[in-house]
């Protein structure tokens, strides 16, 4: 493990997530298969001559089937391809501008790529508020949550999660809400028969994006759960960015910076002792809300979140730490709405959002 950054490993530009790569395999592998059926069926009309007949029901019959599996594979795609050509919600826009830091720290065509990205995991998952209605402040911080730590992924899927279930307030052990009171569990990802889905609380999501310094975010902390579960299980050890070689010195790490946390010589939140796979989701929260910070405190930490996340955040401290100080500040009621529109905030976007 060395200090230096590598370059994202996939191209930010690649057009996997839009389904373009998926849609041309499905039609090759239709194509294939609808060219060997001919080769057979003209091969087994010569062969059973006068009784061709049968071998034109079995090219028919199987050219069929053909279309429709390869109709099948191609629904997500089109359905993706639909998602993405609606526009943009103004008051989503106007979310992103004025709660998401990470956001507005983006260049322009990055930005693009996060609105796709957020277009395409709330059209295609569930934001459910159980006792709490779903704002579109809410959804979108839902779904900024689950893009901020995919981003150097451009062709990552959701399969992990289906549903996130959204609380009024915090929960106990039973996700009970009726509890006498002691529950303090402000998010989590769900197992056995909650598995697929997520629980976030919603002022506990809200303030996650609002305090931009304190280094939490528990809707980035509960997704970045999920990144690492991507190998099957939730270890604090994400196996999509961390090769064989750089998992020794990867646990090493951890126990060290553990290490510190215990002896009071750490400004890392001490949930993060709760175990290895809590470390890995609070260090997550602390590099994509303070990367300066951490670079700053932690250069081997952060050196090593760059190239599990795929973030060449190193290169945007000046940005983010831009937008993380003025940000709360810029949008008041009376200031021009951030979604671009030129009107006032609170007559335009402010209802809309809460
Ligand atoms: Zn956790
Ligand atoms: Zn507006």
């Amino acid at each position: 493990m060395n200090g230096t950054p590598e370059p994202a490993a996939e191209p930010h530009n690649s057009p996997s997530r839009l389904g373009t790569t998926a849609e041309r395999h499905a039609t090759i592998l239709a194509s294939v298969w609808a060219a060997l059926t001919f080769l057979a069926g003209a091969l087994l009309f010569l062969f059973l001559h006068p009784k061709g007949i049968w071998a034109l029901m079995f090219v028919g019959v199987t050219v069929a089937v053909v279309w429709l599996v390869w109709n099948r594979l191609l629904a997500k795609v089109r359905r993706r391809k639909k998602l993405l050509a609606a526009p943009f919600p103004v008051e989503w826009e106007a979310v992103l501008q004025r709660d998401v830091a990470f956001f507005r720290a983006l260049p322009d065509p990055e930005k693009t790529r996060f609105r796709n990205e957020l277009k395409i995991f709330l059209g295609e998952k569930m934001v459910t508020g159980i006792r709490t209605t779903i704002d579109t402040r809410t959804k979108v911080l839902v779904g900024a949550s689950a893009v901020i730590p995919i981003f150097g992924f451009p062709s990552w899927e959701w399969d992990q999660i289906n549903e996130v279930l959204v609380y009024p307030s915090r929960f106990g052990k039973d996700f009970n809400l009726d509890g006498d009171g002691d529950g303090n569990i402000l998010g989590m990802v769900g197992t056995g028969a909650m598995n697929r889905i997520m629980i976030l609380v919603k002022p506990d999501l809200i303030q996650g994006f609002k305090n931009t310094t304190d280094k939490r975010n528990v809707g980035v902390h509960e997704f970045a759960h999920l990144v690492d579960k991507s190998d099957g299980v939730i270890d604090g050890l994400p196996a999509v960015g961390l090769d064989r070689e750089a998992i020794g010195p990867w646990i090493e790490l951890v126990r060290r910076k553990m290490q510190e946390i215990s002896d009071n010589d750490s400004d890392i939140h001490a949930y993060a002792l709760t175990n290895e796979a809590e470390f890995f989701s609070v260090v997550s929260e602390y590099f994509f809300e303070r990367p300066g910070l951490m670079k700053q405190k932690h250069p081997e930490l952060f050196a090593t979140l760059q190239k599990v996340f795929r973030q060449d955040l190193g290169s945007r401290l000046q940005e983010i730490r831009r937008e993380m100080t003025a940000g709360p500040k810029k949008f008041g009621r009376n200031s021009p709405c951030p979604c671009g529109s030129g009107k006032k905030f609170k007559k335009c976007c402010l209802q809309k959002m809460e």
